[in-house]
């Protein structure tokens, strides 16, 4: 039996709603920053964000963290605006940014230096990181620490008004030099950006800290759970500080949560981007890659992805979840719910001898052998068909034992095609380099559906008519690297293990006549083959079709 998988945010909410914490509301965010495209560890955010509202009757907003100016662009709001609707989810209100509070966030800098509380100071970036301490020793107070209320005012004027260069100067909160928590020792809270922002124009030139920023922006929406991964942790004393330390209209509570990390890929942002920029895979939704827009061109489902985030559950505690579990999600809601049909990836010609040139039976074959409502297809026979060069071998193996006895076609004998008849070999055609480039078989009429009368076919095979099919692309995809842990190696960069067999093309696939015209996006189980899923690059001269994931275990081999 599966346990039930463990959410302990839902048992902090719980008890908050029992004691009327929050006035009983529950209001969660997703805060990504538009720096790149979203990957499977924010699915696991915005599944626990929006769900847990959906499952106590709050609301879930959509915000975006936009205070670094440099890395972040509109592309990206766009694309992760699609994946989180895609995944199913819907926000609260309006779309929310960081940046729309600017000014407020700017009114309570300033009230903090009113306070005594905030102070500019004109130290390096190497000095600040000196001054700074470690966690053995406590930090040294700035120079710049005692100026005046008057004088920090007036300098966080010009900050603001473009005086000064990057890195001249910066606002930093007055709090503790000698406080064991590093992120205590006086933060800095605003820093110079001299570069436009994609929401605010050239309005600013200061530009807010995460830690600074973040907490405000959740009290200004009136986020009650602000839900975010353990690094940050060490960062709640300094998200509480603001809170208490400023006139803020909310008490919003941080929690921390284990991110997830899932072996043979990677899910940072940044090496994402490494891989996109450096051209070792074809785009930020190559299906190789660990985004939602890759897994979704890849073939998986929201179903699949929110069950996957079901599954993992919700914990304090790190750990690498295996591809397997990945995958299995997708295959369970595949298995149920992708209609079947056939498609030769490495097709060998077979031509039935006895069957008259120009002849088309049509057989009437379910498009999914447990599930009736959802009908069936025409698939059409001819003379000329198209095996797979794998499933035919002109001397059969002996067989040790009765398990690995040969299941498909072989010189001589007889094996039965998928939904149709059965066919004997009767003779292998080769080319002057002695491959076989074709197969001349006989069907046998009376075998639809009955079996065979003095003889027993090998196996079942899939298989196409010539003529009745259409041309594709097949592309099967292997994990984008060859260590579980490409990360891992200190001496090592993560690009250094990705896998050059991670996508192989099959360019002379032909599939079964009723694909012809299907829709990106949908999705096939096609026998004993896997599940596939038809790619965007797809033109009507040629289906584009990615492999999601392998069957189980295939059934004839
Ligand atoms: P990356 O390191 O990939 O850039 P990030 O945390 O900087 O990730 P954000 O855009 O800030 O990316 O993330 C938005 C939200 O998604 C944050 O609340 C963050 O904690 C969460 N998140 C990001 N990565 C993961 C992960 N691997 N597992 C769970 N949650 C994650
Ligand atoms: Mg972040
Ligand atoms: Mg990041």
């Amino acid at each position: 039996p599966q346990l039930k998988p463990t959410n302990f945010i839902h048992q902090i909410i719980e008890d908050d709603l029992k004691n009327n914490t929050h006035a009983g509301k529950v209001v969660t965010r997703f805060p990504p920053e538009p720096n790149g495209y979203l990957h499977i560890g924010h699915a696991k955010s915005i599944c626990l964000n929006f769900g847990t509202a959906e499952k106590y009757q709050g609301e879930c907003h959509l915000r975006f963290d936009d205070t670094n100016p440099g890395k972040e662009s509109q592309e990206y709001i766009d694309s992760i605006i699609s994946d989180v609707e895609w995944l199913g989810y819907q926000w609260a209100g309006e779309i929310r940014y960081t940046s729309h509070y600017f000014d407020q966030l700017y009114q309570w800098a300033v009230y903090l230096i009113e306070q005594g509380k905030a102070y500019v100071c004109d130290l390096s970036p190497e000095q600040t990181k000196a001054y700074r301490g470690n966690f053995n020793e406590p930090g040294k107070n700035s120079p710049y620490r005692d100026r005046s209320v008057e004088e920090n005012l007036a300098l966080f004027e010009k900050m603001r008004a473009g005086e000064f260069k990057e890195g001249e100067c910066a606002l930093r909160a007055k709090i503790d030099m000698a406080a064991p928590n590093m992120n205590l020792r006086d933060p800095m809270i605003y820093r110079i950006i001299h570069s436009g922002h994609h929401q605010t124009g050239d309005k600013w030139c200061i530009y807010p800290i995460y830690d600074f920023a973040h907490g405000q922006s959740d009290a200004i929406e009136g986020i009650t759970h602000s839900l975010c991964t353990l690094e940050f942790e060490d960062h709640r004393p300094l998200y509480d500080w603001f809170i208490e330390n400023l006139p803020v209209p909310a008490t919003p509570k941080q929690y921390e949560f284990s991110r997830l990390e899932l072996n043979y890929t990677i899910t940072s942002k940044r090496k994402l981007k490494q891989l996109v920029d450096e051209n070792v895979v074809d785009g930020w939704d190559d299906p190789r890659m660990p985004t939602i827009s890759g897994l979704r061109r890849r073939g998986y489902t929201p179903a699949a992805v929110r069950q996957f985030c079901e599954m993992i559950g919700v914990t304090r505690s790190n750990g690498v979840v295996d591809m397997g579990m990945l995958e299995s999600a997708i295959r369970d809601d595949l298995d149920a719910n992708a209609p079947r049909a056939m498609c030769v990836t490495q097709p060998l010609k077979v031509t039935l001898t006895n069957m008259e040139e120009g002849v088309e039976e049509w057989f009437e074959l379910p498009n999914h052998p447990k599930d009736e409502s959802m009908g069936s297809r025409r698939v059409g026979f001819t003379r000329n068909l198209l095996i797979e060069k794998d499933d035919f071998i002109e001397v059969k193996p002996v067989a040790k034992n009765k398990h690995d006895k040969w299941k498909r076609l072989a010189k001589g004998d007889a094996v039965r095609l998928r939904g149709a008849y059965v066919i004997t070999c009767q003779e292998v055609i080769k080319d002057e380099a002695g491959e076989i480039v074709e197969l001349l078989c006989t069907y046998d009429p009376a075998t639809k559906g009955v079996n065979p009368e003095g003889y027993k076919p090998n196996g079942v095979i899939h298989w196409v008519s010539a003529e009745l099919s259409v041309p594709c692309d097949v592309r099967l995809y292997d994990r984008l690297f060859t260590e579980a842990n490409p990360d891992g190696d200190k001496d090592r960069n993560f690009l250094d293990f990705v896998n050059p067999d991670s996508l192989v093309s099959l360019p002379d696939a032909r599939a079964e006549i009723s694909l012809k015209g299907a829709k990106p996006e949908s999705s096939f189980q096609f026998e004993r083959n896997g599940y596939f899923s038809i790619d965007k690059s797809s033109t009507d001269e040629k289906l584009v079709i990615n492999r999601t994931v392998g069957l189980r275990d295939s059934w004839t081999k």
